[in-house]
């Protein structure tokens, strides 16, 4: 059965996978319904590599804790849409970059070591927003997420390794609903040559990024970092930033949705390439 709008409900049988790292982390896999794919109205999900059934332990989704099951696949297509969207902006290469939507007591995270703009609803992973949850999980994972390497067929996803950085912020800033971030190229170049742009410099950054603070180079994916970013995010006065720039590391932003929290990451390109081509043009100048 579906909805009015089409999508999966909670009555829908929806595979979930396979735990790894962190605690219990489930794989949406919306395909593994044949019902659903024999039923146009219903859009096909989780199909593009089928990487996600092959692995997958038959489960239900965990309406059993409450979790609504629509709710639940509104963010992974929100996910994949903003994957999508990053990659076409060009602000993702290779595995870079991470997403989460805070679902309850759990988030839906990108996997390790996937493109972010190829992505299918059965690649996310659900991971528990206390890591000291009790799960059935395995070993924690090695560091992953942009930084690191597909993990080896069989042995499941894993969660990006900046989750620790994703569960800071929703633990430090209740209103955070989305977790967004990308190693903006601009950004990196700017931080590696000691340049910190400032939202000021743009009539539209001053207005709709007024703050943004700045975490200087910790190892990716460490509690430092973590914590770094998290408190970056609660500085005093409020309103709090939205945004967080990090030395050679991109940004990272938040929002109430997932899409304005990749609309941040966007502004926070912008201010960087702006302020980058502003550098390059005033050396120029000094140069003739
Ligand atoms: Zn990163």
């Amino acid at each position: 059965m579906a909805d009015r709008r089409g999508f999966a409900t909670a009555d829908r049988p929806i595979r979930a996978a396979a735990t790894h790292d962190f605690g219990p982390t489930v794989r949406l896999d919306a395909a593994a319904s044949s019902e659903s794919n024999a039923n146009p109205t219903i859009p096909r999900l989780g199909t593009e590599s089928g990487r996600g059934s092959r692995r997958t332990r038959s489960a239900r989704m965990p309406d059993d804790q409450g979790m609504d099951a629509f709710e639940h696949l509104e963010a992974a297509e929100a996910i994949v849409r903003a994957g999508a969207r990053l990659g076409a902006r060009g602000l993702i290469v290779a595995a870079e970059g991470n997403l989460s939507i805070r679902l309850g007591d759990q988030l839906l995270v990108t996997p390790s070591g996937f493109r972010k703009d190829e992505l299918s609803v059965g690649d996310l992973l659900l991971v528990p927003l206390d890591p000291d949850e009790p799960s059935g999980s395995g070993a924690e994972p090695t560091h992953g997420d942009g930084h690191g390497q597909p993990s080896p067929q069989g042995t499941g996803s894993r969660p990006s390794s900046d989750i620790a950085v994703h569960r800071a912020v929703y633990r430090a800033r209740p209103d955070v609903r989305a977790v967004a971030h990308a190693h903006l190229a601009a950004s990196l170049g700017l931080t590696i040559a000691g340049e910190r742009p400032n939202p000021d410099d743009l009539p539209e950054t001053r207005l709709l990024l007024p703050r943004l603070p700045f975490v200087p180079l910790l190892p990716m994916g460490s509690p430092q970092i973590a914590a770094a970013v998290a408190a970056a995010l609660t500085e005093e006065p409020e309103p709090f930033a939205t945004a967080v720039l990090q030395e050679r590391h991109g940004a990272v932003t938040v929002g109430d949705t997932l899409e304005a929290a990749v609309n941040r990451l966007e502004l926070v390109d912008l201010l960087c390439r702006v302020r980058r081509d502003a550098l390059l043009i005033e050396a120029s100048r000094r140069a003739r």
